[in-house]
């Protein structure tokens, strides 16, 4: 249930409203919008007649049903978008941020060279993956800690922060020691040990759609982050599976217009997993920022065709400044509108 407080309630009425809701048995959650404030009433097992009667206590404007099973993730709960910010980096604001680097972190040579093309290129953002979750198990598994301190290595010299993927609730605090924001993987979106886990961290989590999630289930996921209490979450579309085999993935381009509406939270695109393809990634990442897209994270490696993983669909430095200069570009003119004629 939401408490929509009015625009003059005073600091009191909200702190009895909130008192109410625990009183009542459900845990508040408030957001003090620039308008007004909101307050949830989230849980199980309270007394939801005792929150509805709320709706003639004084300051209250009205009290109205969460209609989506995600509550602290929903629109209803907090109608401005959030801005997430990793190490200054604002994920959710009105610019788009784009992530870049390697799919592993293969040598300190392979990342700091990457991570410092980037840079150049624009990227405000390093990604590079220590642990990684690979199909077989005689694929390269990660170099681990190694990895995570070449990260650090390339953080201090770029002024980057730094994205690299968690598999286990074992490797948490080690992953925290250095990296500014943690990957929740594809394979990991309903691993639920480790999403409450990382929800008692103070770090930003970037929460990959696992491949065959609904969108409902995807959301569920960053509910555990938030419920747990950490409201730094990304969203992030990576392509799912269907019967198309003509790219890795299929992206879901109207998840992210849909997650947007759904929710709050910030969501990238990740055209690399998403397509496979490294010649389709500069023109979906496109089109994930048409349809709003706060981010874009894409794979970048010095010489994709030596990678240790994800070499297709891998961008050289070349290429990923190629589409770095694409991303800036207008979209095409519509025909039968002249610019400036939608205004
Ligand atoms: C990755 O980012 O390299 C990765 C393994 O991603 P996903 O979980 O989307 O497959
Ligand atoms: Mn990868």
């Amino acid at each position: 249930m939401i408490v929509n407080m009015s625009d003059s309630a005073t600091p009191e009425q909200i702190e009895h409203v909130i008192h109410r809701i625990r009183e009542a048995g459900f845990q508040p959650h408030i957001t003090r919008g620039t308008e007004r404030t909101i307050v949830a009433a989230v849980g199980s097992g309270g007394r939801r007649h005792e929150i509805e009667a709320l709706s003639v206590a004084p300051g209250v404007d009205t009290v109205v049903a969460i209609a989506q099973p995600f509550k602290l993730v929903s629109r209803q709960t907090r109608p401005e978008p959030s801005i997430v910010n990793v190490g200054g980096v604002k994920i959710g604001g009105e610019e788009v941020v784009v992530i870049a680097g390697p799919c592993s972190v293969e040598s300190r040579e392979q990342l700091l060279e990457t991570a410092h093309g980037v840079k150049r290129a624009g990227a405000t953002m390093l990604r590079g993956g220590a642990y990684k979750p690979r199909t077989s198990p005689y694929e390269f598994q990660g170099l681990g800690i190694e990895a995570l301190k070449i990260l650090g290595e390339a953080r201090e010299q770029t002024g980057l922060p730094v994205v690299t993927e968690v598999m286990s609730t074992e490797d948490v605090d080690v992953i925290c020691e250095y990296a500014d924001m943690l990957q929740v993987g594809a394979r990991n979106m309903q691993n639920f040990a480790l999403l409450r886990r990382l929800a008692t961290t103070n770090k930003p989590i970037l929460i990959k759609r696992g491949p065959s999630a609904i969108v409902k289930e995807w959301l569920l996921a960053a509910e555990y982050l938030l419920s747990g209490g950490n409201n730094q979450v990304v969203l992030c579309e990576r392509g799912i599976k269907t019967f198309e085999t003509a790219t890795r993935n299929t992206i879901d381009l109207a998840s992210i217009a849909l997650a947007k509406e759904l929710s709050h939270l910030p969501v990238m695109a990740d055209p690399s997993h998403g397509t496979g393809k490294q010649s389709l990634i500069g023109a979906v990442a496109r089109a994930a920022i048409a349809v709003g897209a706060d981010g874009i994270i894409i794979e970048v490696h010095p010489c994709p065709e030596r990678a240790l993983s994800d070499g297709p669909q891998s961008l050289d430095l070349t290429q990923f400044e190629k589409v770095m200069r694409g991303l800036c570009a207008p979209l095409r003119p519509l025909a039968g509108m002249k610019a400036g004629q939608a205004a």
